[in-house]
């Protein structure tokens, strides 16, 4: 630390993203809830060279072409939606400008959360989940804190229906609850169809994991048009070409795309309930996922040693050393032969007992 960073920020531990190795090609990856599959090839084919020589413009802070297919595809207005780069960017601005009482999320959740909070000073309450992992909408009664509700919840898989979602925005309409639905389109349902009647909901989604555009950092948040428009204002006040072009045209062609979109979750989906099958058959514990990874955990074997045993064949997951969890890992859904080869290493893994390596 220097000695010129401000004293406000002497705390702040960073987020830590999952490795991105170098030596990728003799890994099997499953550690960061990437797609396994390449873009729609309709993106693909529209970022041409000519899209590429345009770089040398600004793109379109306004990113009309986007804007409108999220819209359509939402079915809302385009002024209630706003679009940023990731829904990390998304994030940052409602933790920094719609927190005034602070912010509240469960212990376990997406692990940026008190990141955000340290970095833009808001104050955090954390509320623990249930034994069983899922959220009691009870337990946020009576706050005044912005709730934000990862749905289906990171890194645990578990949805909260529509109804838990609906408590929420129902115990005070003068409190804010952010939606982070970065995993929605794996089988869950999105609070956006709750928009018409709750003006205290901000829905963010992202491109990264449904729709295979984690490299172009690209999501948007949808909400009353008063909220997107404070969302703007701090866009405007930042960044306001925090999409680039590529990214932008790339998006656009994604999410009008909706076949190949379709396709890609579905194989998902259908390699999430092989591998959350298999998983349980060797005695693992993997409660239902609605999100492209299942958190499978086993206290006989233990996260760490999991997590290693499963390095050491070439298979890279997600451990997280923190307190209730550290039976599990989270294991991001591929393609079925890498899934398929997971599940034959956590047999060879769990069949040497004790002793493994
Ligand atoms: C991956 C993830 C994000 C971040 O997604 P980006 O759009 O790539 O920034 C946000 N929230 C949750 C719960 C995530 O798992």
């Amino acid at each position: 630390m220097s000695r010129f960073l401000d004293k406000k920020l002497a705390g702040l531990t960073p987020y830590v993203p999952g490795e991105q190795p170098k030596g990728i090609e003799d890994l099997i990856k499953l550690n960061t809830n990437e797609s396994p599959f390449p873009p729609s090839p309709k993106a693909v084919a529209a970022v041409t060279e000519e899209a590429v020589k345009d770089l040398r413009l600004y793109p379109d802070p306004e990113c009309t072409g986007l804007t409108a297919a999220i819209a359509e595809a939402l079915n809302v207005s385009a002024d209630q939606v706003a679009t940023g780069n990731g829904s990390d960017e998304l994030l940052a601005f409602c933790f920094h400008g719609l927190c005034p009482d602070g912010a509240a999320f469960p212990d376990i959740t997406y692990g940026f959360y008190p990141v955000f909070c340290e970095m833009f000073g808001a104050k955090s309450t954390v509320i623990p989940l249930k034994e069983d992992f899922t959220v009691d909408p009870k337990d946020y009664a009576g706050l005044k804190e912005t709730v934000f509700l990862a749905n289906p919840n990171a890194p645990t898989g578990i949805f909260l229906p529509l109804d838990g979602v609906r408590e929420l925005l129902s115990q005070d309409p003068d409190r804010l609850v952010v939606v982070d639905e970065a995993y929605v389109d794996f089988g869950a349902e999105s609070a956006a169809a709750l928009l018409g009647e709750y003006e205290n909901l901000l829905v963010v989604r992202t491109f990264s994991k449904s729709r295979q555009l984690a490299g172009a950092r690209l999501a948007f948040a949808v909400g009353s048009s008063e909220l997107i428009a404070d969302v703007k204002t701090m866009k405007f006040s930042f960044n306001p070409y925090s999409a680039n072009r590529i990214a932008l045209i790339a998006g656009e062609q994604t999410m009008r795309d909706t076949e190949y979109f379709d396709r890609c979750r579905a194989e998902i989906i259908e390699n999430r309930e092989y591998t959350a099958d298999s998983l349980r058959r060797l005695g693992f514990h993997v409660p239902e996922s609605k999100t492209n990874f299942v958190f499978a955990g086993n206290p006989e074997l233990g996260g760490r040693r999991y997590y290693e045993a499963l390095r050491d064949r070439g298979i890279l997951v997600r451990y997280f050393d923190k307190d209730r969890i550290r039976d599990y890992v989270r294991i991001t859904i591929g393609t079925k032969k890498q899934m398929e080869t997971l599940v034959r290493a956590t047999e060879e893994i769990i069949g040497m007992g004790g002793s493994i390596r």
